[in-house]
């Protein structure tokens, strides 16, 4: 089996590129942050306080989550709901990046994650996926990009969806998220040594997935 991880910071392309680059490739590809957001959504709806590290230890063995791949697109389920649209807001976003802080969720969503790469090719975006989660993957990639560009980007994207944008809180919490996920005990995030970082500030969509689709040609020939 083939396993590609794709690590990188909130806003650098990760799951549109993994997304693109699966399809060509034909792998299947698993988006970490969303099982995060889920388990920050459920913390929200059960009105769980994030601070209270013993109250969500109690709840994660009473949630649900499953990945299931719909025509090719990865929906998240909690129980029985989807939950992939509500875990999209800016409110999930940041509960998702406090409740990773927490090593026993971390520790918890471990096998969740790894056994998605036991028995198909994927790729695996995420944080700490070519440090953590599967540190014998074949390929490492670690996409960045300037935290302006990102917030730009996440402008341009809310807009196309009709959605209101507001670049400078959505640049701060861009901000405020590096922080938290690069400075937390646990995993924090950071290359892996035999990463190859891609920087996409000056590249198109279109150029980034070339690139990465090359890569992953080139190392696993
Ligand atoms: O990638 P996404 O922005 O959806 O992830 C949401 C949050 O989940 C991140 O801010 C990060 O704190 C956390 N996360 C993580 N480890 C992963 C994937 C996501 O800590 N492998």
């Amino acid at each position: 089996m083939i396993a590609v991880a794709i690590d990188g910071p909130a806003g650098a392309g990760k799951s549109t590129i993994a997304k693109r680059v699966s399809g060509e490739l034909g792998y299947i590809y698993v988006d970490t942050g969303a099982i995060y957001r889920t388990v920050a959504l459920a913390c929200i709806r059960s009105n769980t306080a994030i601070e209270d590290v013993q109250a969500v230890e109690a709840l994660l063995p009473s949630l649900d989550i499953r990945l299931i791949f719909f025509n090719g697109e990865q929906h998240i389920l909690l129980g029985d709901e989807d939950v992939s649209e509500a875990i999209r807001t800016e409110n999930v976003s940041m509960a998702a990046s406090r409740v990773s802080a927490i090593p026993s969720v971390r520790q918890y969503l471990l096998d969740l994650q790894r056994n998605f790469a036991r028995n198909d090719n994927v790729i695996m975006d995420g944080r700490d996926i070519g440090t953590v989660v599967l540190p014998n993957a074949q390929v490492k990639i670690f996409l960045t990009a300037s935290p302006q560009i990102r917030a730009k980007r996440r402008v341009l994207q809310l807009q196309e969806q009709g959605m209101e944008a507001d670049y400078e809180k959505i640049l701060y919490d861009i901000i405020q998220r590096d922080y938290n996920d690069t400075h937390r005990e646990t995993a924090p995030l950071k290359a892996a040594e035999n990463a190859i970082e891609v920087d996409t500030s000056s590249m198109t969509l279109e150029e980034v997935v070339q690139k990465i689709t090359e890569i992953i040609k080139e190392q696993t020939l």
